[in-house]
């Protein structure tokens, strides 16, 4: 089970057992195993991907919101120029 390691414990020396109720521990310290951090890797590369998705939206939704709030009293003289009407 390479997938698990202990923490504590330098990976040359590590024997890992499984206990009776199925959990894997360190055969050195009894320690549970964690589970290796490859998927930090995935984390981080879903992370930048996300972000490189995400910041064009951010920047977009800050536009939005800026030209709306320069909109809004546009708006309101435009809807009241048509109320008028
Ligand atoms: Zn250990």
């Amino acid at each position: 089970m390479s997938r698990y390691y202990c923490p504590f414990c330098s990976s040359r020396y590590q024997f890992h057992k499984t206990r009776s109720e199925g959990v894997l521990i360190c055969g050195q310290c009894g320690d549970p195993l964690m589970k290796k951090n490859f998927i930090n890797t995935r984390q981080i590369f879903g992370a930048v991907a996300a972000s490189a998705f995400l910041a064009p939206l951010l920047i977009m939704i800050i536009f939005v919101i800026n030209d709306l709030n320069k909109e809004k009293p546009l708006r309101n003289s435009e809807s009241v120029v048509v109320l008028k009407f």
